[in-house]
C-alpha cells in the first residue's frame, strides 16, 4: 500500500479526523482545477482537505479534448497571455510532472485548391509563433517537433484518409495528448494524498462560509472548519457562490472507428470556413477510436450533463470534417460520442457576453476573493491547471511557496522508459511507473489480465487497481472515470464483468 492511495480505511480515517480539526485549505470540487488546489496546498507544507460531490473526474475535466495544448488558436484570437501561460504549462507537464500520461501527437493541417488564402498564409505565421512560445518556454525540440510544411503526399503518409483530390500542402505541427483527461485528476488528486490531503468524495458542500464549510456526506452531515475556503466546483460554482460570473459554453465530441479516418498517424485539424481561428480535427488515440471535435455552442447556465452529445452537435462536426476526408464520415462510422460543459470566467471588466459567441470569451481563468475570505477560482484549463492552482494559494494569506511545476506526479517516468518485461504497453501507458504494481493483482487471479469485454482493452487489474487505490467504490466510478468504458455503447458488455470484480474487491 502507498501513501498515495485513496480507499475506504482512509476515507473513514479521513472524515474523523475532519470532525476535529481545522485545515489550513478546504477545497471544494475534484476536478482538475480542485485536485491542483489540493496538490499545491499540501505540497506548501498546508493541512488539506479536498471534498468532491460525487467522484474524482465527475465534472468538465473528463470531458475535454485531452489535448495539453500550447495555444495555438488563443494567438489566432490575439489571447498572447493565455497562449504563453500555455505554452510553459505544456512544458511543465510533458517534462517533468506527467510524461508518463502526455505524447507528443503530430498534427497535419491541409489546405485544398479551394482552402481559403487566409488560411494559407496566417497559419504558417501562427505555427512559427507558436514555436518560439515553446523555445521561450524551455520545452526541448525532442519533446515537441519543429513545426513545417509537408507536401501532399507527406500529409497522406501520416494521415491517409486524407481527401487526395485537389489537397496541394500541408502544415505539420506538435502538441501534447493526454492518454485520458480523468487519469490525470486522479493522478494529480493521489499525488496531493501522498503529501497529505484528505481526499473526500461523495461529500458534498452545501453552503460555504469564510471559515466552514457544511457537508453531506452518505455517513451523514458535518461541518468542516478551514482558515481558507476555496471553491473550484466548475458550472457549478454558481451554486455555491452566485457572485462569480459564469458563461457556460457546451463542447462535444464525436467518437470514430479509426478506419474510417484511414487509421492516421497524426492528428488532422481542418479550419472551419468563414471563423478565424477555429479548427475542428480528429486526433487518433493510443488504443482507441478517433476523437473528432469540437463544438462551443452556448449553453443555459442552469448546469447539466449529458450522457451523449447532441444530434446537431454531431452533424456540425461531421459536416465540417467531411471534406476533408477521402470517405465522408457517417453515422456507422460514430462508436459514440461526449459532451461536456465549459466553465468560461466573466471578468466583468472586460468581457461581454451578450450577443457573441462562447468562442470568443477568454479561456483566462479569474480568481476572485469574496469580502468574507473565500476564494473562487473559474476558467483556464486542463493545461493551465497548476498555473490556477498556484494563483488561487497566493491568493490567500497562507504561508509558503507554490513547488509543483517540476513536481512529478504518482507513476510519472521518463516518456521512453522501457516497458518492464510482462507489462502491457497499454498499463504503462497508463500507470507509468505503477504498471508493475498494477499487473501483480494477477499473480492470484491470471484472468485479471484479460480485457472486461472484447475489444474494449481495458484490463481486469485496472479495475481492481481502480478499487484499490484510486478511491472508485462503484460500478460508475470504474466505468466512467477510472476506465471510459462508458463513452463507447458497444462496450456495455463489460459492465458485469466489472460489477463481479467490484463485489469481489470492494
Ligand atoms: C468539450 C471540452 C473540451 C476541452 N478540451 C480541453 C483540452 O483539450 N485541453 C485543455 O487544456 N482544456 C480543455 N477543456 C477545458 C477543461 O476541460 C476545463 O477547463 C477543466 O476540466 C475544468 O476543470 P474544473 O476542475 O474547473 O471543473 P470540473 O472538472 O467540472 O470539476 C468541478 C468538480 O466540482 C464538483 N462539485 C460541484 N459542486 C460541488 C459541491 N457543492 N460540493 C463538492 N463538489 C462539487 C463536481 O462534481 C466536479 O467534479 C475542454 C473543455 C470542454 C468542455
Amino acid at each position: 500500500m502507498s501513501s498515495a492511495d485513496l480507499h475506504t480505511t482512509r476515507r473513514a480515517r479521513d472524515l474523523e479526523a475532519l470532525q476535529r480539526e481545522v485545515v489550513d485549505v478546504l477545497v471544494i470540487g475534484g476536478g482538475v482545477t480542485g485536485a491542483g488546489i489540493a496538490l499545491d496546498a499540501a505540497t506548501r507544507g498546508l493541512s488539506v482537505a479536498l471534498v468532491e460531490a460525487e467522484d474524482l473526474a465527475f465534472g468538465t475535466s473528463r470531458w475535454s479534448s485531452r489535448l495539453a495544448h500550447g495555444g495555438l488558436r488563443y494567438l489566432a484570437h490575439g489571447d498572447v497571455a493565455v497562449a504563453w501561460e500555455s505554452a510553459v504549462e505544456r512544458g511543465h507537464l510533458m517534462q517533468h510532472i506527467a510524461p508518463h500520461l502526455i505524447r507528443p501527437l503530430p498534427h497535419v493541417m491541409p489546405f485544398y485548391e479551394d482552402s481559403a488564402r487566409r488560411d494559407r498564409l496566417l497559419v504558417p505565421v501562427g505555427l512559427q509563433a507558436a514555436d518560439a512560445m515553446r523555445a521561450l518556454a524551455r520545452t526541448p525540440r525532442g519533446t515537441l517537433g519543429r513545426p513545417r510544411h509537408l507536401s501532399a503526399s507527406q500529409a497522406l503518409e501520416m494521415a491517409p484518409g486524407l481527401r487526395a483530390e485537389g489537397l496541394q500542402a500541408a502544415t505539420l505541427h506538435w502538441d501534447g495528448q493526454l492518454i485520458d483527461d480523468a487519469r490525470l485528476v486522479i493522478a494529480v488528486a493521489r499525488t496531493a494524498a501522498a503529501y497529505g490531503a484528505r481526499i473526500i468524495t461523495r461529500a458534498r458542500a452545501q453552503s460555504v462560509a469564510g471559515d466552514s464549510v457544511s457537508l453531506k456526506t452518505p455517513e451523514g452531515d458535518m461541518t468542516v472548519r478551514a482558515r481558507q475556503v476555496i471553491v473550484a466546483a466548475g458550472i457549478w460554482t454558481g451554486e455555491l457562490d452566485p457572485d462569480t460570473p459564469l458563461a457556460l459554453s457546451r463542447g462535444s465530441h464525436v467518437l470514430l472507428d479509426p478506419e474510417a479516418v484511414g487509421r492516421p498517424r497524426a492528428a488532422v485539424t481542418v479550419p472551419v470556413p468563414g471563423e478565424l481561428g477555429r479548427y475542428v480535427f480528429a486526433l487518433p488515440t493510443a488504443d482507441g477510436p478517433v476523437i473528432a471535435g469540437i463544438t462551443d455552442v452556448d449553453a443555459p447556465s442552469k448546469p447539466v450533463t449529458l450522457d451523449v452529445a447532441p444530434d446537431d452537435d454531431i452533424a456540425w462536426i461531421l459536416e465540417r470534417l467531411s471534406p476533408a476526408l477521402a470517405r465522408p464520415i457517417t453515422a456507422s462510422d460514430v462508436v459514440g460520442s461526449y459532451a461536456g460543459f465549459r466553465p468560461l470566467a466573466v471578468d466583468p471588466n472586460r468581457d461581454t457576453t451578450d450577443g457573441g459567441a462562447p468562442a470568443d470569451i477568454s479561456r483566462r481563468h479569474r480568481v476572485v476573493r469574496r469580502s468574507d475570505g473565500v476564494i473562487t477560482v473559474t476558467g483556464g484549463k486542463l493545461t493551465t491547471y497548476r498555473r490556477m492552482a498556484q494563483d488561487a494559494l497566493d491568493a490567500s494569506q497562507l504561508p509558503g511557496s507554490c513547488r509543483t511545476a517540476t513536481l512529478p506526479l504518482i507513476g510519472a517516468q521518463p516518456r521512453r522508459t522501457p516497458v518492464p518485461a510482462g507489462v502491457p504497453s497499454r498499463l504503462a501507458r497508463r500507470y507509468g511507473a505503477e504498471a508493475t504494481r498494477v499487473v501483480s493483482y494477477a499473480e492470484s487471479d491470471p484472468v485479471l489480465l484479460e480485457p472486461v469485454a472484447p475489444g474494449a482493452g481495458v484490463l481486469g487489474v485496472e479495475v481492481v487497481h481502480g478499487l484499490l487505490c484510486e478511491g472508485a467504490t462503484t460500478v460508475a466510478d470504474v466505468m466512467e472515470r477510472r476506465t471510459r468504458l462508458s463513452t463507447i455503447p458497444a462496450y456495455a458488455v463489460a459492465r458485469d464483468r466489472v460489477a463481479e470484480i467490484v463485489e469481489a474487491h470492494r
